[in-house]
């Protein structure tokens, strides 16, 4: 086994810390963990389950000698902590972190941190709608993507180390621009959570007994929106206030796509449905084929793993105007 850093330290260590501090703990990536957490709970949690071998509520406290510092907190907090890390940080050490969005995390960390340290943002595109250093585990990134987005300029061997970190917690890694990583973001995870949380709250909008139908009959898709929109309210809150451009651009793309299926299905224009979800098909066979179906596990909320859609190569349209199409059980398998 390689020890990777030193010293890593871990600000923030609630799902993605935690997993993080599992991950090096259990491999021996490191030397010495040191984390901080916010509340006396969570830092009592964190020393119960001896996730880090040093556990402090001051962050400077817990960057003081690290090689490596993972910020691990909800973005809001990005600002405060850089501000409070930076006169602690030991020179040539690399600053990281995980937030959703990265041009905002680069914004909000930068401007605070000396010059002789390395920013090297990172995002591990994996999660379950669990917070918490309970919630953690050490196969979370395992098959995942983390993507890096170190700005312009960035020592590479800075980045190759934080590579190396993400590639022995068994995720993929990809390096690109970190506007570039906010718009594919913005579609593939953002707007999914817009579309599950309107959904889940159209559903408390109805009548009380209505209400209680929309459970006890919850079919696969409202059922997989529900876990979505279980997600952390503080963290997503994060995420909309700091990649509102590139969602704001994709929500009103998407509106456009409703509107035509809305006009579609108004008009009963069955070739237009069938043009449309013939074309969403072939998305999700492409996931498919990238491997990229697989709910994160263990998360006791998702379901299972669909079975690949087989391909249909001759497929007859029906006519327009047709009788009610057939209905058929596809569920949303929307990952958080
Ligand atoms: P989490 O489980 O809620 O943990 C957050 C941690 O940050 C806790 O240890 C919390 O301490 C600490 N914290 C909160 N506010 C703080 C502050 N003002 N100062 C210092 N520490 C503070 O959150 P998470 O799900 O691990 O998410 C953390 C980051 O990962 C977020 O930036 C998110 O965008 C990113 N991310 C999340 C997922 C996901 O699916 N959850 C996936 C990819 C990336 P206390 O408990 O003491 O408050």
């Amino acid at each position: 086994m390689t020890v990777l850093f030193d010293r890593v330290a871990l600000i923030g260590i609630g799902l993605i810390g935690s997993s993080l501090a599992r991950r090096i703990r259990q491999d021996g990536l490191a030397k010495h963990i040191a984390a901080s957490a916010r509340s006396a709970a969570t830092l009592a949690t964190v020393r119960a389950l001896k996730l880090a071998d040093t556990v402090t509520a001051d962050p400077a406290e817990a960057v003081r000698g690290a090689d490596l510092v993972v910020i691990c907190t909800p973005m809001g907090a990005y600002e405060e902590v850089a501000k409070a890390i930076a006169p602690a940080l030991k020179p040539g050490a690399i600053v990281s972190d995980v937030g959703s969005v990265k041009r905002a995390a680069i914004d909000m960390l930068a401007p605070h941190l000396p010059k002789n340290v390395t920013l090297v943002p990172g995002h591990p595109v994996a999660g379950t709608e669990h917070s918490g250093p309970e919630a953690g585990f050490a196969t979370l990134f395992e098959g995942h993507w983390t993507i890096l987005t170190p700005p312009p300029g960035t020592d590479p061997k800075a980045v190759e180390r934080v590579a190396a970190l993400w590639r022995r917690c068994g995720a993929k890694v990809e390096v690109m621009d970190a506007d570039h990583h906010d718009h594919v973001l913005a579609i593939t995870s953002h707007v999914p959570h817009v579309i599950a949380y309107s959904i889940v709250g159209t559903a408390t909008h109805l009548a009380e007994h209505t209400q209680s139908e929309v459970i006890k009959f919850a079919a696969s898709g409202f059922r997989d929106f529900t876990r979505i929109a279980a997600s952390d309210p503080t963290m997503w809150r994060d995420i909309f206030l700091n990649n509102r451009d590139a969602v704001l651009e994709m929500l009103g793309r998407l509106l456009e796509d409703v509107s035509t299926l809305q006009r579609a299905i108004r008009f009963g224009d069955g070739e237009a449905m069938f043009d449309f979800f013939t074309r969403a098909r072939a998305i999700r066979r492409g996931v498919i084929e990238a491997g990229q179906h697989i709910p994160p596990a263990p998360d006791s909320a998702s379901p299972p793993p669909p079975k690949a859609v087989p391909h249909r190569k001759a497929v007859k349209k029906p006519a327009r105007k047709a009788a009610r199409p057939k209905r058929r059980a596809r569920g949303v398998r929307n990952r958080p």
